[in-house]
């Protein structure tokens, strides 16, 4: 008998099936809205400047290599991706806290996450708190790791914003010391982030529980076009002692998506508790990946350690996020000024990031209170 008889067929992931559609299609005026990736004014990928700086200095670099990196990867990269989400005077940094692995972009960092707290966290009950809605994968990467999903209030249909007194609730049910997924900028797919006195209060509770903060970081600097700024919910949590972990990319703020760049950040009680982590971090990497890949660690390296590269970084993100921005002003300007479409659109522009929940018009219009694009989102990573 066949040996896998028994084997369903798997439907294929939505948004990449819809790109591979969207590739095959001639029509001249297409558009994909789907996958949630960068394009310039031509709607084409755009090759950060910054990164083309860097990729010919390794090209001309004799001294690179295609051997090995240590199992949890390029140290220069970890430690320098580690001061950008935490700040380069954090405490944790200072006193050598942050247990840093170099992972299979933002995904990896979320699977070594979920794998690692699987096996080592203090559980109560085991299962993970995500956002309702979230990025998709988290729903695929949580189980997959053995840790059940449920979901906390975060969008509010209603006001096209955040369930905030919902959410709190939700923080304060969950049994002591259970673990949410936090976005820390640009919450996907709804745009909507809680705000700092929001944040506070949040962490307040998460305090009082003894809850863990588990933070999804795909967007530092893409979100605002500066990087501090969009670290803010990280570092104020680390501020207030929230135990904590961060999942961090650069596929979207280096537009490195394919090269699969990204690190996952645990911090500890003590130096001593972060080495323990990291041993851990690295058995599970050795058996699943051995090493890392080295060509974005390289790259990402070389743009965060010089001062210059770095400097032209800022300038690359903020023509990202400007554009973004500019994108949600005019999309405003046309639905309210020059359509005079009824209703209230402001959440399109008080919403942040890449992606957009269109909502229905909050005034009744002509269609009546529940007509209307309920929910449609532009885009899902
Ligand atoms: N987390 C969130 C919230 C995302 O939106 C994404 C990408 O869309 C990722 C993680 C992971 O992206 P990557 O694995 O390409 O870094």
């Amino acid at each position: 008998p066949e040996r896998f008889e028994a084997t369903p067929l798997a439907p294929p992931d939505s948004i990449f099936k819809l790109t591979a559609a969207y590739k095959t299609d001639t029509h001249p005026n297409k558009i994909n809205l789907g996958v949630g990736a960068y394009r310039d004014d031509d709607s084409k990928p755009w090759v950060l400047p910054v990164v083309k700086k860097a990729t010919q200095l390794l090209l001309n670099d004799p001294t690179v290599d295609h051997e090995y990196l240590p199992i949890t990867g390029l140290p220069e990269y970890t430690a320098a991706a580690a001061r950008l989400v935490f700040g380069k005077d954090s405490p944790v940094i200072a006193e050598e806290r942050v247990a840093s692995v170099q992972t299979i972009s933002g995904t990896g960092a979320n699977h070594l996450g979920a794998l690692f707290l699987s096996k080592f966290y203090g559980w109560n009950e085991k299962r993970v708190y995500l956002s309702d809605p979230t990025w998709v994968n988290h729903h695929a990467i949580f189980p997959q790791a053995g840790i059940p999903a449920a979901t906390y209030p975060y969008y509010d249909p209603q006001t096209i914003g955040l369930a905030f007194p919902a959410f709190i609730d939700a923080l304060k049910n969950a049994p002591p010391r259970s673990v949410f997924l936090l976005h820390a900028c640009a919450h996907n797919p709804t745009g909507v982030d809680p705000t700092h006195e929001q944040w506070g209060a949040v962490a307040d509770v998460m305090l009082a529980k003894g809850h863990y903060a588990f933070f999804d970081s795909a967007y530092q600097g893409f979100a605002s076009g500066d990087l501090e700024g969009d670290a803010w919910a990280v570092r104020e949590f680390v501020r207030r002692n929230v135990p904590l972990l961060v999942c961090q990319s650069f596929a979207k703020n280096a537009g490195l998506y394919g090269e699969r760049i990204g690190a996952l950040h645990i911090v500890a009680p003590s130096k001593e508790g972060a080495a323990r982590i990291k041993s851990q971090l690295s058995v599970l990497a050795r058996a699943e990946i051995s090493n890392p890949p080295a060509h974005g660690a390289r790259l990402m390296s070389l743009i965060l350690n010089d001062e210059e590269l770095f400097e032209e970084w800022k300038g690359d993100i903020r023509t990202m996020a400007g554009r973004i921005i500019d994108m949600r002003k005019e999309l405003h300007r046309l639905l309210t000024e020059e359509l005079k479409t009824p209703g209230n659109w402001d959440h399109i522009v008080n919403q942040i990031g890449m992606f957009r929940y269109v909502g229905r018009a909050r005034s009744h219009g002509p269609w009546g209170p529940d007509v209307g694009v309920s929910g449609g989102r532009a885009g899902v990573g």
